[in-house]
């Protein structure tokens, strides 16, 4: 198993953001598959089945020792394949320990709220995953490319300064830095899709029926502002990549590939943490003995 979750270590690596200092977007290429061809797509494939089984059996620590919680975040442009990738690499570990929000606009009562209020109600318990699909990243991305949604915030003007940004990416650093502090892992993977695969996928949608409902006119209009969230994704990486909280900058181009540094970078998440069964005191082994008397005697 260790040099199983050496092998994940290393393939995530690559991708893995733990000083945002110098950090540059165009140095990370959305069709990048390392050195695997589309003809090791199949053991790629492998790699991921083998993955999601390592996964299940840390997840099982993870919930047995109830001490430690793991939260992962998903960012992306639309039809970036956050919604697959999640059902993917999600789908062998125990539902009971795992819990998905999606964070869409703002309700009213949000709005009445400080930013990061309706996120912690949904923060991991201990022993569980948590996963945001979108976060209060939306903050630093969608709200400050376009201003109107800053502006139904219902801020006090005063604080809506030209440092706002600034101020948010201070704020979610030292949030998440309290998490940590706290025994809550946090791992966010920004899927990084090239605009025209983002076409290819789009032109998929409209084509094929039974991907109709996944397309929504509004998908068309954020794309053309394409080089502002590209700024904004930059700058938020930049600004909260650190070394508890990194950010994976994962190529998206394709999905088989996206799938598996997805997963090697969970794995290393829960690797890293140390778990194991909660050890069992002389009584309870009493007990156990006991039992298992009680059970084996002739007539039970
Ligand atoms: P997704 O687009 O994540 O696949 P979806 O298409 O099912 O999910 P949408 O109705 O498009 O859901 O909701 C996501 C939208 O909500 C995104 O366009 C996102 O920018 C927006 N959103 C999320 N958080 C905020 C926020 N804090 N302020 C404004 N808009 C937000
Ligand atoms: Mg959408």
């Amino acid at each position: 198993m260790k040099e199983f979750f050496k092998k994940m270590r290393e393939l995530a690596k690559p991708f893995r953001v733990t000083d945002g200092d110098g950090f540059r977007l165009k140095d990370i290429n959305p069709g990048d598959t390392l050195n695997l061809k589309s003809e090791d797509k199949p053991r790629a494939k492998e790699a991921l089945a083998a993955g999601i089984q390592a996964l299940a059996s840390l997840q099982d620590m993870l919930y047995a020792q109830d001490r430690w919680g793991l939260l992962l975040i998903f960012q992306a442009m639309d039809a970036a394949g956050k919604d697959g990738a999640i059902k993917h690499v999600m789908s062998g570990i125990n539902p009971q320990g795992v819990d998905v929000h999606p964070f869409k606009s703002p309700s009213v009562e949000d709005l009445d709220h400080d930013y990061l209020w309706r996120c912690m109600k949904r923060l991991p318990e201990r022993g569980r995953i948590g996963i945001f699909n979108r976060s209060y990243y939306e903050e630093t991305l969608v709200v400050r490319v376009h201003a109107e949604y800053l502006a139904k915030q219902k801020l006090p003007p005063e604080l809506v300064t030209k440092d706002i940004w600034k101020d948010r990416f201070q704020d979610i650093r030292c949030f998440e830095r309290y998490l940590v502090r706290n025994g809550i892992a946090i791992r966010k993977f920004f899927l990084h899709v090239s605009k025209k695969e983002q076409k290819r996928r789009f032109l998929e949608r409209v084509e094929n029926p039974s991907k109709n409902w996944k397309f929504s006119a509004s998908d068309l209009e954020e794309r053309k502002f394409w080089g502002q969230y590209r700024e904004a994704y930059e700058d938020m990486i930049r600004q909260t990549a650190t070394k508890d909280a990194p950010w994976f900058v994962v190529p998206a181009d394709n999905k088989w590939f996206t799938r598996v540094v997805i997963v090697a970078g969970v794995i290393d998440a829960l690797a890293s943490l140390n778990l194991s069964y909660p050890a069992v005191g002389e009584a309870k082994l009493k007990e156990l003995a006991a039992v298992k008397q009680a059970l084996t005697k002739k007539g039970r």
